[in-house]
């Protein structure tokens, strides 16, 4: 596993959990994310990609919420858990994502080609 990937599995250990409110997917729309990352979410055709697109959202979202939740992008883990990503409901983990694993996060991002997930 290359480096990229060892630090993608480090960031997600370190970015805490939390329960969203039941049935709210409010912040999901269309994310960027890595080549490394990409290559974690199941495939998704052009045809799917305009179709979620149009109705600006993100391909992965289903009527249930995320259907590749495990293997999200560190954007979607980051969200919430912390002051400068705050969940619009106010949920949120009991200990926010320290300031040092956001900055790695979005030096990674900053480091990375993003693309379209
Ligand atoms: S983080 Fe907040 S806005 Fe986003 S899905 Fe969870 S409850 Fe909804
Ligand atoms: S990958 Fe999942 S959590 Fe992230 S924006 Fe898409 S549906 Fe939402």
């Amino acid at each position: 596993m290359d480096r990229t990937n060892r630090k993608i599995d480090q960031l997600r250990r370190q970015i805490p959990s939390f329960a969203c409110e039941p049935g709210c997917h409010d912040c999901c729309g269309p994310v960027t994310a890595s080549s490394e990352e990409m290559a974690r979410l199941p495939h998704k055709s052009d045809a799917e990609h305009d179709a979620a697109l149009a109705h600006w959202n993100c391909v992965h979202l289903g009527p249930h919420g995320c259907e590749a939740y495990d293997e999200r992008p560190l954007i979607c883990r980051l969200f919430g858990t912390t002051a400068s990503l705050p969940c619009p409901r106010g949920c949120g983990p009991k200990t926010p994502t320290t300031p040092q694993v956001e900055k790695q996060v979005h030096q990674l991002i900053a480091s990375t080609r993003q693309v379209l997930v």
